[in-house]
């Protein structure tokens, strides 16, 4: 039985490299494989001339002058994915914010998606690469912001700190599986740029107090697409079969999003 995909980008993404929405209609029309469409909404909100602008120090200040047009691209998001959509495809967003919790997204249409993806990918302690303790106090502020908005999974929660080579502590992996249970939300085991010791840690924590964990392939091209190798070697070193430990939309669910 093939996993649900919670994390899958399409040329919206400005890191993707050839997978397109309408290749992703063509699986779910042929196949059962469930996944959701999860663009950034970073990406889908800054200009063309500014695609990375999130990740600089102009990060506000271009999201504020360019309102107009994120909120006209977010409903052209919306309507593309919904307009192909069938089969086991969800609509979703990898939502980023701002460290005061300010979404890169109108508001109005956080309820409009099927599946809610919180990232922390970038804030102002990990661009200034700060020390650890103020790093590690950033990340959590920003994954409280996140479920605030009523996240359904955190995205790779260690990934930021990782790419800049800061160390991960169990304490922070314990902390992390505490909020996720605490909020009903699932943890991404993240197979695109994998953090293997902590993913395996933060798994083993998540089965033993009941967290959820989602599986996501993060897809930025083709090959990436339904390869869960990865998250069946997590549950290996779990111990549990991957169908059990994964956490999928239910029937109910699915037929709601159509
Ligand atoms: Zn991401
Ligand atoms: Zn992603």
């Amino acid at each position: 039985m093939e996993l649900f995909d919670c994390h899958c980008h399409t040329e919206r993404s400005d890191c993707a490299e050839d997978v397109t929405l309408e290749w992703y209609a063509e699986i779910a029309r042929n196949s059962s494989q469930v996944f959701a469409i999860t663009d950034h909404s970073a990406h889908i909100c800054y200009p063309q001339d500014a695609k990375w602008g999130f990740w600089t120090n102009e990060a506000r200040e271009i999201f504020e002058r360019h309102k107009d047009y994120a909120e006209a691209e977010i409903d052209s998001y919306i309507a593309e994915v919904r307009s192909v959509q069938t089969g086991g495809m969800l609509l979703g967003i990898e939502l980023d914010i701002f460290l005061d919790g300010t979404p890169v997204c109108n508001e109005e249409r956080l309820g409009d998606f099927d599946i809610l993806l919180g990232a922390a990918h970038t804030f102002p302690a990990l661009q200034q690469e700060a020390d650890a303790q103020q790093v590690e106090a950033e990340l959590k502020l920003m994954i409280r912001r996140l479920v605030a908005w009523e996240i359904d999974v955190l995205a790779h929660p260690f990934r930021p700190l990782r790419l800049k080579n800061y160390a991960i502590s169990d304490d922070l992996i314990e902390w992390v599986v505490d909020v996720a249970g605490e909020h009903d939300i699932a943890l991404e085991i993240n197979s695109h740029n994998v953090c293997r010791d902590e993913d395996i840690c933060m798994a083993k924590l998540a089965y033993e107090q009941g967290v959820a964990l989602a599986a996501g392939t993060d897809a930025h091209r083709k090959v990436e697409f339904g390869e869960f190798s990865y998250h069946y070697e997590v549950a290996d070193a779990v111990g549990v079969a991957a169908p059990e430990l994964y956490w999928g939309p239910t029937q109910a669910a699915m037929q709601a999003a159509k």
